[in-house]
């Protein structure tokens, strides 16, 4: 029997005996993670810095902290997601209760990507731990030194049968996908969810598709055009670009152009003093991801940045102009420090741009005026974003965080990730005080009721 067979069926055992479902082993493995990934925060931190030179600051502000906010709101609302929900009823089920009762699916597979590897490995987990579900991981394997401390850290803290970590890469990926989860959680890319999905279907297994897209910023005329500029760098910027809700390309009032441009410049120069001046910009994951962008430097012309440095995979921010909508550019999630920027005259045409794409993860919409607002978040299709910020909408779990049509399928964190890891159980509980007889008649009074 194949390893990984033998886990699944481990962990589905360990899952009947019933203790992964009960509330008091919920919080308590939610309270042990919590510890132990406060434990081990200086080991994540070590292993961030070496496959990403990514700074304890940053790690601690997008990767550890998000983890504990996660986990606490899980703790703080779980008793009462957990209780079965009541429901109304109708009047041919008289004396009846319809009940829905949040049911853990069994065992999980989580698979997770590199660019945020300790968050977006840990925060699909905490949502299976409180849904009552056994959990495998599989971290990414471009990002060794993150993925060996997870296995580490993961494998020593939890029994096998409940949960662990399986390193590997694409054949290990797929020898997982060929087991019959109970449960796929993935993040990734959306060539390999396509492939996940291919895989899952097979098992007919229920999932969940946290993918990525060009997400579209747009600065409207009437935005205050400087915290746009701070805001937009700051969530470009972040772990220099490598980030599923980075903003992919900006489209700005071709009235206000030169005065925003002149903005993000003072903005990026600014980031560059504070980070990249300092030793602290995260660098590009692989020198096959660092080429793939170098070669993106030729689509435009660079009116900020474009420095590069091959030896410790560093790209400086950067913001091109004249890029072909046609473009490599313009085509793939360019996912790294380069910023398109284009002009529009009207919202008609910033809505065909849009939407001659894939709908996007995220958008941005930066503006004063509410009119602009509202026609922009009832005309375009994306997953979540903000207005008048960027990336933020992630940071809360008060918001379902997921895609939708190619960038992604399902949403979670928060309650949506206690959602996403549970299966909605309807039960109807029908009275034994009295048995209505119509029901058992196929006359003109049912079949009007019915
Ligand atoms: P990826 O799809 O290459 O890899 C993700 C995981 O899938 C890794 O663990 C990898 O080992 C595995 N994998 C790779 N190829 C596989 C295959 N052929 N079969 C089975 N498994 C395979 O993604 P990545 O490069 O690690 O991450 C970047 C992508 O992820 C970007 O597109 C980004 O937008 C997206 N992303 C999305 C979110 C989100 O929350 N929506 C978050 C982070 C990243």
């Amino acid at each position: 029997m194949h390893l990984y067979t033998q886990l699944r069926m481990k962990q589905k055992e360990f899952f009947y005996e019933g203790e992964t479902k009960k509330l008091d082993f919920r919080l308590a493995q939610l309270e042990k993670l919590k510890a132990v990934l406060k434990e081990n925060e200086s080991l994540f931190f070590d292993a961030l810095a070496k496959d990403l030179n990514k700074s304890k600051e940053e790690a601690f502000l997008t990767e550890m902290s998000m983890l504990y906010q996660e986990i606490n709101h899980m703790k703080k609302h779980l008793a009462d997601w957990m209780k079965p929900e009541k429901v109304k009823t109708v009047a041919t089920h008289v004396g009846s209760q319809g009940v829905i009762q949040h049911e853990p699916y069994g065992v999980a597979l989580i698979i997770a990507p590199w660019n945020y590897p300790v968050q977006l490995a840990f925060s699909p987990l905490i949502g299976a731990i409180a849904a009552g579900n056994c959990a495998v991981i599989k971290p990414s394997e471009l990002t060794p030194n993150v993925s060996r401390a997870i296995t580490n850290v993961v494998n020593a803290a939890f029994p096998q049968e409940y949960i662990h970590v399986v390193e590997g890469a694409v054949e290990e990926s797929q020898a997982l996908l060929a087991e019959s989860f109970d449960y796929i959680f993935f993040t990734g890319s959306v060539g390999v969810g396509k492939i996940v999905m291919e895989a899952a279907a097979k098992h007919l297994t229920p999932l969940t598709l946290e993918l990525g897209g060009k997400s579209p910023v747009i600065v409207d005329k009437d935005a205050k055009l400087n915290l746009a500029a701070k805001r937009i760098v700051f969530g470009k910027y972040l772990n220099a670009g490598q980030t599923c809700v980075a903003p992919d390309y900006l489209l700005v009032d071709e009235e206000v152009k030169e005065e925003f441009l002149t903005e993000l410049k003072k903005e990026i120069k600014r980031f560059k003093e504070d980070k990249v001046k300092k030793g602290k910009y995260v660098r590009i994951v692989s020198d096959r991801h660092f080429k793939r962008l170098v070669k993106f430097l030729d689509e435009g012309d660079v009116i900020i940045g474009g420095e590069y440095e091959e030896g410790s995979l560093k790209l400086e921010p950067t913001v091109l102009e004249n890029v072909s909508m046609t473009s490599a550019l313009m085509e793939e999630e360019i996912f790294g420090p380069i910023l398109p920027v284009f002009v529009y005259k009207n919202l008609t045409e910033v809505f065909s741009i849009v939407r001659e794409r894939p709908n996007p993860l995220a958008l941005y919409l930066f503006t004063e005026n509410k009119e602009v607002e509202q026609k922009v978040l009832e005309s375009l299709s994306f997953g979540g974003g903000c207005v008048n910020d960027t990336v933020m909408h992630l940071a809360t779990p008060y918001l379902p965080f997921g895609g939708v049509g190619e960038s992604g399928m399902g949403a979670y964190h928060g309650y949506e990730s206690f959602n996403a890891f549970s299966h909605r159980k309807s039960i109807l509980k029908q009275t034994t005080k009295f048995d209505l007889a119509v029901r058992y008649k196929q006359n003109k009074l049912t079949t009007n009721i019915l």
